[in-house]
């Protein structure tokens, strides 16, 4: 029996009705097609209405997964995939072959994927560039909506969403990165729910990150002005969990937002949350070091290795938006220098998260001057 009853949100300008949750193709190519398949008709029975990939996932093997399984309903999803061509000429080979993978003879949504700088954002509105190819792509029906994604901070995406009316726009919205990139919460979405693109939620669970944490993560992102939170699913356990919690739990109340906050076990004593309680005039601003060690590494190296595993998921994860150099030259070029010989203590007890600021400190120096921190 099929059981019709995901929510739907409007998907902004668009008008499409779209279900709360999305079905991210990523890891798509991490399983075989049976499976796939399976997984992707589940979720259309289940109400779902949101398939989402990119021609570069597994080198287009997500969109042949796709293609395969669930063509022949094509009419009972939003279908949705992405470029990192810049230019007009490549973007439109590109999404002929993501067609051709796909089976369709066009995409609700097309994304310009991973516009991490304010240049991309710009070379894609030039002359000659991607945007001349969403356009053409519009009018002889093969796109009907122009989306754009981006990682981490978005330095690429604030620009562009102002400078042109993208309909969607994709980012990373989770109780983690949170205090990574907080420009995305607190510059980002107030400049899309103005201009009235609409806000579909990736990396919900960090890359994997949260694993512990699935209701919360879902819960927490849930508060945002989001249309839906496109999931990564790979396996019909997390897919049934996933709905069941959409299904029977509300987003966080302030109270349990604070509680997340305070006792997370993946922000830890680690991770600052930014409240700029330690602000001291007469020496350097640690909120501002953390900052730019969130964009390094997303603070996930803190030289602490209590469980094996989780180490080596942090350390496969921390660089995944390759903005370290950015870190780095902001810190060389206009931040005040941390003294590794100073003793920065006395700062740790206005920490209300028991953050070890002095040790923090010199390890966020390390990473961003590219010096060693001896431990
Ligand atoms: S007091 Fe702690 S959480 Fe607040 S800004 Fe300073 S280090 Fe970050």
């Amino acid at each position: 029996m099929h059981n019709k009853d995901m929510e739907k949100r409007t998907l902004g300008k668009t008008g499409l009705e779209v279900s709360i949750i999305g079905f991210g193709g990523f890891h798509l190519v991490e399983i075989p097609f049976s499976k796939a398949k399976r997984l992707l008709n589940r979720y259309l029975d289940e109400g779902g209405n949101y398939i989402e990939t990119a021609e570069s996932y597994g080198d287009g093997i997500s969109e042949q997964k796709i293609g395969k399984a669930v063509s022949g309903r094509r009419s009972d999803f939003i279908l949705a995939t992405k470029t990192t061509a810049r230019t007009g000429k490549e973007a439109m080979a590109a999404l002929h072959g993501s067609l051709k993978r796909l089976k369709t003879d066009y995409v609700d949504i097309w994304f310009m994927h991973a516009v991490q700088t304010e240049e991309e954002a710009e070379a894609i509105l030039a002359p000659g560039g991607a945007m001349e190819a969403v356009l053409k792509a519009r009018n002889e029906g093969k796109v009907r909506f122009a989306g754009i994604t981006g990682h981490g901070k978005p330095a690429g995406l604030i620009p562009a969403v102002k400078d042109y009316n993208y309909d969607v726009l994709m980012t990373g919205l989770n109780f983690f990165d949170r205090f990574n990139f907080p420009g995305i919460e607190d510059s980002l979405l107030p400049l899309c729910v103005k201009k009235k693109t609409a806000i579909l939620a990736m990396k919900v669970l960090a890359d994997g990150y949260l694993f512990r944490s699935p209701e919360t993560a879902i819960r927490y992102t849930l508060r945002l002005p989001v249309a839906s939170l496109v999931l990564g699913i790979n396996r019909m356990e997390y897919l049934e969990k996933d709905m069941e919690i959409v299904r029977t739990k509300t987003a966080l109340d302030n109270e349990e937002l604070e509680e997340t906050f305070e006792k997370s076990v993946e922000l830890g004593d680690y991770v600052c949350r930014l409240c700029g309680k330690c602000k001291n005039t007469k020496s350097i601003d640690p909120m501002e070091v953390f900052l730019l060690e969130g964009i390094y590494d997303r603070q996930m190296n803190d030289y602490r290795v209590p469980d094996p595993q989780e180490y080596a998921l942090r350390e496969r994860l921390k660089f995944w938006f390759d903005q370290k150099e950015l870190a780095q030259s902001t810190y060389l070029k206009v931040m005040k220098k941390v003294d590794t010989e100073k003793d920065y203590s006395y700062l740790n007890k206005l920490c209300p998260y028991g953050i070890d600021i002095d040790r923090k400190l010199k390890i966020a120096h390390s990473k961003l001057a590219g010096t060693s921190y001896i431990f």
